[in-house]
């Protein structure tokens, strides 16, 4: 049979396609950005015509594009309109870099940075008096690494209001001074809307700067398509876990998506208030249904059940180590979450959670239990992300529920944070048991792989298929510093992860996630064949091209 000329052929490569059917082949035939033959490079080659740009992968692996499905793409923002300070490793080096971003962006109303480390303070956080040292005049408001954490500056609390005797809004803490009782200058988990909705958001032009900066690092490491965890409806002022300066963020995605400017598909979920009854599903719903561009659609609801294990304010069945009286809280109470649930599903929302402590993951399946009782099984790819501490006894209930999970196996290590935080704040015992996956999979639970970029910067997911993998530090070779061995992965089950079931957690199985005709021409082409390398080389093998819908999106010199 003759075959039609392809617009591009990528012959001689070792093509793991993820399809079942064919999971390997060596050439794939490419027209008007989707696959339209996948086969020998001699049954190819019919594809070839003259006006056919023939790539040589010269043996290289090639994989589907990567799919990342939990990055806060949008709620972070290049470095011209905050001051990034992941890399940064002490106070003296965050006050430096703070004088230093206020003194060389005089135009700037508001100084909004983030990425400092928890670990670097005591458990009440930085405080204010530090900052004031450096800028006094504006508004300073800077994220913690985790994203659940503002410290801030005195001009901020003063222009919020703030006094002593605020009270903190439900499921949040505001950090107060030992002697004087006043605000210290952290303000944890929804404490930080009093700030964040008094302070001016992001402009629609600096968070298309956040989203241009992470397609050029996506592209460097085989991203194609990204799950964006944090949208803002536009109108939004009320608690909204200190997101509020993103409420830009919807209108940028449609904007670069109408321009055809995005080069990585774009999922999302808008997040709710836990302030707010059901009747906010109404609102979300509409807007997700104004938007319908290939390149950008929201599939549902974003809701945080808890907060993080580094504040205390992960929603644990048992105390905290370091504070016997605390189990953390939960950021909803459990009548608001099953009516919300249930609304949601009742519209055909997908909820896309976020749980970390095993009463959090509890409370988030009884919810869904709920909903489900009350409107049936639906196909809504509810998901569960992050997955630290989970009861054995909720894992089959995952599994009934069909609930997606979504971990970060980027944590999967004994690091620094794993011996000097976690182990402190959860009694190493637990803190040994956390991050299960192989035993989610194996109750029949799919998986799909993410980075919670920011939180992880850069955030290759070869790093996050390998530490699925081997669950330690790279490079280290004490069995006992693996942490839970059980639960390491393989690396077909990894690549999955960040293929085929992430393209199923955000409903494009039919367009994207395995090498197959009529799917999209997503690809990423690497160094070496993983498959021939030990698993501690994975991290280190180089992105060759990413090609987005059949274009190069991404070359390295040496191809
Ligand atoms: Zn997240």
């Amino acid at each position: 049979m003759k075959k039609s000329q392809a617009d591009v052929v990528f012959t001689n490569g070792r093509v793991y396609t993820v399809d079942n059917q064919q999971p390997w082949s060596e050439a794939v035939a490419v027209s008007n950005g989707r696959f339209t033959a996948v086969g020998n490079a001699a049954d190819i080659s019919a594809c070839i015509g003259p006006q056919t740009n023939v790539i040589d992968l010269g043996g290289k692996m090639v994989l589907p594009g990567f799919i990342d499905s939990h990055a806060h793409v949008s709620c972070t923002t290049n470095e011209t309109a905050s001051l990034e300070m992941f890399h940064l490793e002490s106070l003296e080096d965050y006050l430096d870099a703070v004088r230093e971003f206020a003194t060389n962006h005089p135009e700037h109303e508001v100084i909004y940075g983030g990425g400092w480390h928890n670990d670097l303070f005591p458990p009440t956080g930085p405080v204010k008096k530090d900052l004031d040292a450096v800028v006094s005049d504006r508004p300073v408001c800077l994220m913690s690494e985790d994203g659940h954490f503002d410290w801030v500056n005195s001009k901020a609390i003063e222009m919020a209001g703030i006094s002593k005797d605020t009270v903190a809004p439900a499921g949040g803490i505001i950090e107060k001074d030992p002697l004087t009782g006043e605000p210290s200058g952290t303000f944890r988990e929804t404490a930080r809307d009093l700030i964040q909705n008094v302070l001016p958001p992001f402009t629609v032009d600096q968070i298309k700067g956040s989203i241009r900066n992470f397609m050029q690092e996506a592209a460097s490491v085989g991203i194609t398509t990204v799950h964006d965890p944090l949208l803002i409806l536009p109108d939004a002022d009320g608690q909204l876990i200190g997101f509020g300066a993103g409420r830009n963020n919807i209108q940028a995605y449609a904007e670069m998506a109408r321009d055809s400017e995005l080069t990585v598909r774009v999922r999302g979920t808008v997040l709710t208030d836990p302030t707010l009854d059901a009747d906010q599903v109404q609102a979300i719903k509409s807007v997700c249904e104004q938007q319908d561009n290939p390149l950008f659609k929201m599939t549902g609801i974003k809701v945080f059940v808890d907060g993080v294990v580094e504040g205390a304010t992960a929603f644990l069945l048992e105390p905290y180590a370091h504070m016997p009286d605390t189990c953390g809280e939960p950021l909803w109470d459990l009548d608001n979450l099953k009516s919300l649930f249930a609304e949601a599903a009742r519209e055909r929302l997908q909820i896309h959670i976020h749980a970390i402590g095993d009463a959090a993951i509890r409370m988030s399946l009884d919810a869904l239990e709920h909903a489900r009782s009350t409107h049936g099984t639906l196909d809504s790819r509810h998901l569960i992300t992050h997955l630290h501490i989970l009861d054995r006894t909720d894992i089959p209930r995952m599994a009934a529920l069909n609930v997606i999970g979504v971990p970060q196996p980027f944590w999967f290590v004994k690091g620094d944070y794993f011996h000097n935080l976690e182990a402190r704040y959860l009694g190493l015992e637990r803190a040994e048991k956390e991050y299960p996956m192989k035993s989610l999979k194996d109750a029949g639970i799919l998986l799909a792989g993410a980075s919670d970029y920011p939180v992880q910067v850069p955030s290759p997911p070869l790093l996050g298929i390998m530490l699925g993998v081997t669950r330690c530090e790279p490079g280290e070779t004490d069995p006992n510093e693996i942490l839970g061995p059980e639960e390491r992965m393989t690396l077909e089950e990894m690549i999955a992860c960040f293929t085929i079931n992430g393209a199923h957690a955000n409903f494009l199985e039919h367009e994207t996630g395995s090498i197959e005709v009529g799917k999209n021409a997503d690809m990423v082409v690497l160094e070496n064949n993983l498959f021939e390398i030990p698993a501690t080389e994975i991290a280190n093998t180089k992105v060759l091209m990413t090609i987005f819908e059949g274009q190069s999106v991404y070359r390295d010199a040496a191809i």
